[in-house]
């Protein structure tokens, strides 16, 4: 198998980053969690944000496989305050958001390239996209739906401790 076109190494390099910074995000909305008293948010986060680890990983390792070149370029700092806990998980979803269309646009290019291989390694990361949107939109109906009550948002904070 021939090794990793330019274009498709430099987009999984980039990739790498942004799920390196995904974690960074989640881990900031940890902290922010934490400040707020909020014990069960700022768990689901942390566990989150290693799940980002997991996914950073998978590119690692795959471009590796490859025969390609890891390069770890700077992650950006993310965000320390929201104005509420609303704010932040609409924040995270959105973010999201922007990862799958990445992750899109990766994937077409592969196709593009006619990397089959790397194709089949971004479905994995596709249907990942689809569990990751529909949990944040899941909890921002939650949050939604507690409104302005203190007694929903500590049941909701208790119930995430669980995860
Ligand atoms: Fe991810
Ligand atoms: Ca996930």
């Amino acid at each position: 198998m021939p090794g990793l076109s330019e274009r498709i190494l430099e987009l999984l390099n980039k990739q790498l980053n942004a799920e390196l910074y995904s974690a960074y995000l989640y881990l900031s909305m940890a902290a922010y969690f934490e400040g707020e008293s909020l014990k069960g948010f700022a768990s689901w986060m942390k566990k989150q944000a290693r799940e980002e680890l997991e996914h950073a990983m998978k590119i690692f390792n795959y471009i590796v496989e490859r025969g390609g070149r890891v390069s770890l370029e700077a992650i950006e700092k993310p965000l320390s305050e929201w104005e509420s806990p609303l704010e932040a998980v609409r924040y995270a979803l959105e973010h999201e958001t922007k990862v799958t269309k990445s992750i899109d646009e990766l994937f077409k290019a592969a196709r593009e390239e006619g990397d089959h291989a790397t194709e089949v390694f971004l479905h994995w990361f596709i249907r990942e996209q689809v569990e990751e949107e529909s949990q944040f939109s899941d909890l921002l109906a939650k949050l939604n739906m507690a409104g302005d009550d203190p007694a929903a948002l500590i049941a909701l904070d208790s119930a995430l401790s669980k995860r």
